[in-house]
């Protein structure tokens, strides 16, 4: 993969038709970026991908670095070289979008991928704890969450920010999993204050998508769920 293009797999769509049953390699996310996000079989855990490592998130301060055969089914990573850095101050998560606005090659229509190091007066993540049945759909999942608040910790959030169009094949908005310095800690992140770091950005028009070809996936029933993406996933 050439530098900040994107490598997906799979889409939001079909983890919210439930389809987790199986999908890419730790070892082969690993071959396609530096850096990325995403989910883990049955959807237990969040995925981060920093520096070329893995984590598997599972809150209350259990962290996994996966197997090189564990499943992966979905994902997206790129192989992070930021375009810009700067010091920056992040009151909120929303602020984050407002940050990104101020880069010269920014688009609204195009994808931006970053990470950011710093310190944060708090932020709250959490973690799903994972599907009960074989296809729940990511809605129900996210109902069956862990949510947990760290106060005063460094850390490193990677995010992307997708166009409102592509909502459904990825998050649309701003996606970000926060992994602790220590990387013991971490989660999708939910909310934020105070964040005071270096945030570092690269736009990225390149998308190469995978989708699954297991049973679960070509059986699936997918549809457009705008509200419901928005509900577990904003
Ligand atoms: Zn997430």
């Amino acid at each position: 993969m050439e530098d900040n293009h994107i490598y997906q797999y799979s889409f939001v769509n079909a983890l919210m038709a439930g389809v987790s049953d199986s999908g890419i390699s730790v070892e082969k996310l690993l071959s396609k970026g530096n850096q990325g996000i995403g989910t883990f079989t049955r959807m237990r855990g969040e995925l981060l991908m920093i520096d070329g490592k893995i984590y598997q998130l599972l809150g209350e301060g259990k962290t996994r670095e996966p197997d090189e055969i564990d499943q992966i089914p979905y994902a997206v990573g790129t192989k992070f070289v930021p375009q810009k850095t700067s010091n920056v101050r992040l009151e909120s998560k929303e602020s984050v979008g407002q940050l990104l606005k101020q880069f010269e090659f920014y688009s609204e229509n195009a994808f931006m991928n970053y990470r950011f190091d710093g310190r944060f007066e708090s932020i709250k993540c959490r973690t799903v704890k994972g599907q009960e049945y074989e296809g729940q759909p990511l809605a129900e999942v996210g109902k069956n969450q862990q949510v947990q608040t760290y106060h005063d910790i460094e850390g490193t959030i990677v995010g992307f920010q997708s166009p409102e169009i592509w909502q459904g094949f990825f998050v649309a908005g701003n996606h970000m999993h926060f992994v602790s310095k220590d990387r013991k800690d971490g989660g999708h992140v939910l909310e934020l204050s105070d964040g005071e770091g270096k945030l570092g950005v690269a736009k990225a028009v390149n998308i190469h998508m995978e989708l699954p070809t297991s049973r679960a996936f070509n059986d699936a029933k997918l549809s457009i769920d705008d509200i419901g993406i928005k509900a577990v996933e904003g």
